[in-house]
């Protein structure tokens, strides 16, 4: 079976990047006989209140995109928000630990970027491996007064995965990516451990999400890797831009779906994102379920795709 997933981090209202996203998820696991999982990554809980998660939920039924599982549902694999998952990151994180892949780091993030280090893709800064070189009686000293953060390290090769939409993508783990931090120093697991002891537990099978995160995937396939799991198939779905070229954000009120939903219905707002992603001809009203006859990941554009300004 087929188990696709939606894992949103509600900070505000959903945008149109996301609601393309969850409809090609939608898609792509309902198009294979599949079903939806709703993870609610709320992992930073001071940005992600309760309330907005559940509004996340309202406006996925709105707009026929409900999932099967998961949210406040609840199912067979729970918890469903991460806010309620910490033993389990920390089961993952201790196991790492013990095995020695995991070490303190007390930099900060100004130091590091002071550091001259390249760096990676997606503009995080590749780690110079500073606090790996130091002694037990240092990180004892320096943890006495600072807590740190806890990174896990990368091997010194590539790793190769193949994206069921973008193809084969390939990072030198040492030199593109370098040792990155799984726990913060306030405690709180990061996204790249959670998202995989997540995706793992609940049986997800596939994927698929914006393309911003697809130079993250390499880490999470190590960490499936390290942990024992098979990794999903990844697909990287294109960008949403604003007319003017800049990718949208959750700051961008006038894309949110609180303004689209007193100017269209949600037929006209999935009958337009389907003409964006070349699922057809026109921009006239359709469901979810009336896509389902013609998707195919084939026919989704590999570029960033600008929106027209009416949707704008
Ligand atoms: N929670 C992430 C976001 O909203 C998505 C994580 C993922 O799809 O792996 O950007």
């Amino acid at each position: 079976m087929i188990v696709g997933r939606y894992a949103p981090s509600p900070s505000g209202r959903m945008h149109l990047g996301n609601i393309g996203c969850c409809l090609l998820a939608w898609l792509s696991a309902k198009s294979k006989g599949g079903k939806i999982v709703l993870r609610i990554e709320d992992l930073d809980a001071a940005r992600c209140p309760r309330a907005y998660a559940d509004l996340l939920e309202q406006d996925l039924a709105w707009l026929g995109l409900a999932p099967d599982e998961g949210g406040s549902a609840g199912g067979p694999n729970g918890p469903y928000y991460q806010s309620e998952c910490t033993e389990l990151y920390q089961a993952a994180f201790d196991d790492l630990k013990s095995r020695g892949l995991v070490y303190p780091c007390f930099c900060t993030r100004s130091q590091l970027n002071a550091a001259v280090a390249p760096h990676g893709e997606d503009g995080h800064v590749v780690y110079p491996g500073t606090c790996l070189k130091l002694t037990p009686e240092e990180v004892a000293a320096r943890a006495a007064k600072q807590a740190p953060a806890w990174r896990l390290r990368v091997p010194n090769s590539s790793i190769v995965y193949i994206d069921g939409h973008m193809g084969r993508y390939s990072q030198q783990m040492a030199t593109e990516c370098g040792d990155f931090i799984i726990r913060r120093a306030d405690g709180v697991f990061a996204y790249q451990l959670a998202v995989v002891v997540d995706d793992g537990r609940m049986g997800v099978t596939e994927v698929v999400r914006g393309m911003d995160l697809r130079s993250s995937t390499p880490r999470q396939a190590w960490i499936y890797g390290l942990l024992g799991l098979t990794p999903p198939q990844f697909f990287h779905a294109p960008m949403l831009l604003a007319p003017d070229g800049r990718r949208l954000s959750k700051r961008d009120g006038d894309v949110s779906l609180e303004t689209l939903q007193k100017r269209y219905t949600p037929e006209q707002i999935i009958g337009k994102l389907a003409y964006l992603y070349n699922l057809q001809d026109d921009d006239e009203p359709r469901t979810p379920q009336d896509l389902l006859k013609v998707f195919s990941w084939q026919r989704i554009p590999t570029w960033d795709l600008t929106l027209p300004p009416d949707l704008f």
